[in-house]
């Protein structure tokens, strides 16, 4: 069984699969509490699914491309059978985690998006650095950027890890209504850093609290 948040079907918002008409799966908890988590309410609302019914209800919107997220999706057992599941039939399957939660048991076809927390997120300790030599060449890293010294220190990381080499995209991503998208962009610009800036495209299509999109 699975504790589901919801299900729903959008326009995804992020990653190299952005503009792309996408069903979600956000599953419930997280351990993790990010300073500027904007999906609070997956922390605990949820109600129980078996896997062939999450199958079921992702099956309804016909469509080719499906992301789990949270939440913290990996914190689920069962996540690893439905992500087995979700992968047959031609259809492209995303995996959105926080990046403290080895991503080792993930199954080869799942496109993984790993987030690497930065400071003001207040939970950069809890990075786990081993999934780094983990990542696929057609996975993706994700930085949440709130300031200069959150900036700063992806560029770094960036750098040690040698991250544009090793993965598909690294997205840089401002916290929104905190951060302005022009700023990080020039100073991704200045760096000449080779990096993606995203910029959450629902929170632009629709209001950035709405939910379900
Ligand atoms: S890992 Fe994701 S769901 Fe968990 S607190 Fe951070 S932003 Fe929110």
């Amino acid at each position: 069984m699975l504790t589901v948040n919801e299900i729903f079907y959008s326009i995804q918002g992020e990653s190299t699969e952005v503009g792309r008409p996408c069903v979600f799966v956000r599953l419930t908890a997280c351990d993790l509490r990010c300073s500027w988590c904007d999906t609070p309410y997956a922390f605990v609302e949820g109600r129980k699914m078996s896997v062939d019914e999450v199958v079921a209800a992702v099956e309804r919107h016909d469509c080719r491309l499906v992301e789990i997220t949270g939440g913290e999706p990996l914190l689920q057992e069962d996540v690893y059978e439905l992500m087995e599941r979700l992968g047959t039939g031609g259809r492209r399957v995303m995996l959105e985690t926080g990046g403290h939660r080895s991503i080792a048991r993930v199954p080869a076809h799942v496109l993984k998006i790993v987030d690497i927390k930065c400071p003001g997120s207040g939970e950069v300790d809890k990075n786990d650095w081993a999934n780094l030599d983990r990542l696929a060449p057609t996975d993706e890293v994700k930085f949440v950027i709130k300031d200069r010294a959150d900036y700063q220190f992806a560029r770094e990381i960036v750098h040690r890890y040698g991250l544009v080499g090793r993965t598909a995209a690294v997205l840089m991503s401002p916290v929104h209504g905190v951060l302005g998208p022009r700023t990080l962009a020039e100073w991704i610009l200045a760096d000449r850093l080779p990096a993606r800036l995203q910029v959450q495209l629902h929170k632009y299509i629709w209001p950035p609290n709405t939910r379900g999109v």
